[in-house]
């Protein structure tokens, strides 16, 4: 319910009662105002980068051009201000992707060792830039296990990246893999990063929540990877929770029913 209250003015303007009225949002309201939320994120989040690559073009035009050095950065924040529109539109794929694909997830049978190397390997050129350095540890009675490829790769590389994001240089990050009490598969990234603060750990995974817009737009981030990543988590019937604390570092841990034998679908 929503509750909105009206006081009712006496004429000597003092307040004679109050009239309250109780809405019921629906499902369906609650629904229809985050679509419109989302819209308006996005709209703004597009906007940004276009309003400065429109700035910077016409102060390229009024006679920048003629100043090599200078007309040289200027083109250098159109590019950047393009690849961050670019990796937006992306993410945004792949939340529209995941949407309408629960339920039709394309399991295949998966080395869980191979898988988690591969992902560092990926970030190898980030992870020797910043002097990072990984660890894989996957238990050994679970070699191999059926999961959506595609998807789980995605969840691990926008997880492995945020570590690698906010944690400092020289740094490091433990990945492992397991099976848990409950029976479950249980992945954890665990870094030494900056970490999260307390009272914004429930609020990252809403589309477009930062703790610190600046520093994620520095780092190329989007604001949209964790939402991507628990959407996709959620799709194999699992889920996923971080864990931080403030300077010390933050936990990422992926929770999947073990699926160990099937057919391509699930
Ligand atoms: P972004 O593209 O901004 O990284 P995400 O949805 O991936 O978006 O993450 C949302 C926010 O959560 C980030 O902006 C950052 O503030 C915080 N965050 C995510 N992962 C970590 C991490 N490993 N360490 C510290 N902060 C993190």
């Amino acid at each position: 319910f929503r509750v909105t209250l009206t006081p009712i003015r006496r004429r000597d303007k003092g307040v004679a009662g109050v009239i309250a009225v109780l809405h019921d949002v629906t499902e369906m309201e609650k629904l229809e105002q985050s679509r419109r939320e989302f819209v308006a994120n996005v709209s703004h989040e597009l906007r940004t980068p276009l309003t400065t690559i429109k700035s910077y073009a016409e102060a390229l035009d009024d006679g920048a051009l003629e100043e090599p050095p200078l007309a040289g950065r200027f083109v250098d924040v159109i590019r950047n201000e393009t690849e961050r529109m670019i990796r937006l539109v992306t993410d945004l794929l792949h939340l529209s992707r995941f949407d309408s694909r629960r339920n039709q997830l394309r399991r295949q049978q998966t080395d869980l060792s191979e898988m988690l190397e591969e992902v560092v390997d990926r970030f190898s050129f980030q992870l020797r830039q910043k002097a990072i350095t990984v660890t894989v540890k996957v238990e050994s009675k679970l070699e191999s296990v059926w999961l959506d490829r595609d998807g789980i790769d995605q969840v691990l590389d926008n997880l492995v990246s945020n570590a690698i994001k906010y944690t400092l240089d020289g740094g490091s990050i433990d990945i492992s893999a397991g099976r848990n009490e409950a029976g479950m598969l249980a992945i954890a990234i665990k870094d030494t990063g900056i970490g999260i603060p307390k009272k914004d750990l429930n609020r990252i995974f809403e589309r477009f929540y930062r703790v610190d817009k600046a520093r994620s737009r520095n780092m190329g981030g989007t604001g949209l990877g964790l939402s991507i990543a628990r959407e996709i988590v959620r799709a194999h019937g699992g889920s996923l929770a971080l864990d931080s604390d403030t300077n010390k570092g933050t936990v990422a841990t992926v929770l999947l029913p073990i699926v160990l034998e099937g057919s391509e679908q699930s």
